[in-house]
């Protein structure tokens, strides 16, 4: 489905950011190379509203398409539990919660709720998720209600819990979200004058700045950013009175918004250093040279992928992360891929084939036996953990990490 207007403030003013071509969905393994090949396309591209500066996708597959088959457990993820553990934490001293009803939208396996068991009970922590994995959290206690948040729903959970909520959490879901008011308008039942909304998401202006456009795939709406957020809460006489940094490895650098119920017409001060950055960054044209700034990348990484290919090489690629299919399936089609094979150590993903491009997904050690003599670290975002354990391997090919600059490395 088309987009056509703002999802936020509904403007048509939209605008191209950047076109990455006609691409699968970024989670559709399969299991043979011809299904691979054939699924189906759709348009990925990015377009700003000129209005409040919201950037989405001009084309929208919808969540059930998407989520059929959605066996990501956040919980199998490190680096994310230690980064939500932090979190509590720190919403436990700013804003003492203690035993107070929580409510995680978008609570997956349960692995942010299990962060509050110093805090409060379990039957007070309640989470919303669409997709199949929300049983996982049920079976932990949780008073979980497997569908997306609307206004009927928010109704059946406040005469369910019978109590509005302390703290409400979106962490990476807002950015996933087509029906953006409807969730806003739930939200209004949800909250009273003491409940404090964090929305965490990936921020656009970093993404922007480290050219990081392979996070742009279909289950990615919404590019977030300050401006966009202000303007969408105010409608809700709702205001944002503090933004916070972090970096986690799984989706990259996050910004946390912290929201209430509006006290005052003032911004904070970290709120107005905030706006002042990113107008500055829109007016030094960061939107309008985006599209030829990866454009010059990709030629880059072409050239060397052809010269090592011409010496006879072999090119491969290290971890399939979702994020890897847009980057592959940017730069190559399947009648010109160059990339022989992929290795993992997901076991769900060895013996499946890479969305678009028909490339074999293989073990460590079947990709070791294959003779790469170059090969692309695709999950780049964990690039220090993977070039040590390339230094202690001794491996034979040069690793290449693609982002957010081409390094190539060699033993
Ligand atoms: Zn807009």
């Amino acid at each position: 489905m088309k987009s056509s207007k703002c999802r936020f403030c509904r403007s048509e003013d939209l605008h191209d950011v950047i076109d990455l071509g006609k691409q699968p969905l970024a989670n559709a393994f399969s299991g043979s190379a011809n299904k691979s090949i054939n699924l189906k396309r759709y348009d990925l591209k990015v377009v700003r509203c000129k209005r409040c500066n919201l950037c989405q996708l001009s084309e929208i597959v919808h969540w059930s398409e998407i989520y059929n088959n959605y066996s990501y457990l956040s919980s199998s993820s490190k680096p994310l539990v230690d980064h939500y553990k932090k979190l509590v934490s720190s919403l436990d001293a700013s804003y003492s919660i203690k035993n107070s009803y929580i409510l995680d939208v978008g609570c997956n396996d349960g692995i942010l709720l299990d962060c509050y068991d110093e805090i409060t009970p379990k039957n007070k922590r309640v989470g919303v998720d669409p997709s199949s994995v929300a049983k996982l959290a049920k079976e932990k206690g949780y008073q979980v209600f497997n569908s997306p948040l609307n206004l009927a729903l928010s109704e059946q959970i406040i005469l369910s819990v019978g109590n509005k909520f302390k703290i409400i959490t979106f962490t990476n879901v807002f950015a996933h979200i087509d029906e953006i008011h409807e969730v806003m308008k739930s939200l209004s039942k949800l909250m009273n004058e003491d409940t404090i909304l964090i929305i965490e998401a990936p921020y656009l202006y970093e993404m922007l700045e480290n050219k990081y456009f392979d996070t742009i795939y279909h289950e990615h709406y919404s590019y977030l950013s300050l401006l966009p957020m202000l303007l969408l809460m105010e409608e809700y006489k709702l205001e944002i009175f503090h933004v916070e940094h972090s970096n986690i490895g799984a989706s990259g650098p996050n910004l946390a918004y912290h929201v209430r119920f509006k006290t005052k017409n003032e911004y904070t001060e970290i709120i107005k250093t905030t706006i002042a950055y990113e107008l500055e960054k829109i007016k030094s044209g960061i939107f309008d040279n985006y599209q030829k700034s990866i454009e010059e990348w990709k030629k880059s990484l072409i050239e060397l992928i052809d010269e090592e290919v011409k010496s006879g090489g072999v090119v491969g690629c290290v971890g399939s992360p979702a994020k890897g299919s847009t980057l592959l399936n940017f730069i190559f089609s399947p009648s010109n891929n160059k990339v022989e094979l992929i290795s993992e150590v997901n076991p769900i993903k060895i013996n499946s084939y890479l969305p678009g491009l028909g490339i074999k997904i293989v073990s460590e050690s079947e990709f070791d036996a294959r003779g790469i003599t170059l090969a692309i670290l695709l999950a780049w975002n964990y690039s220090d953990f993977f070039i040590e354990k390339y230094k202690q391997k001794q491996s034979s090919y040069k690793l290449l990490v693609p982002l957010p600059e081409l390094n190539v490395y060699k033993n």
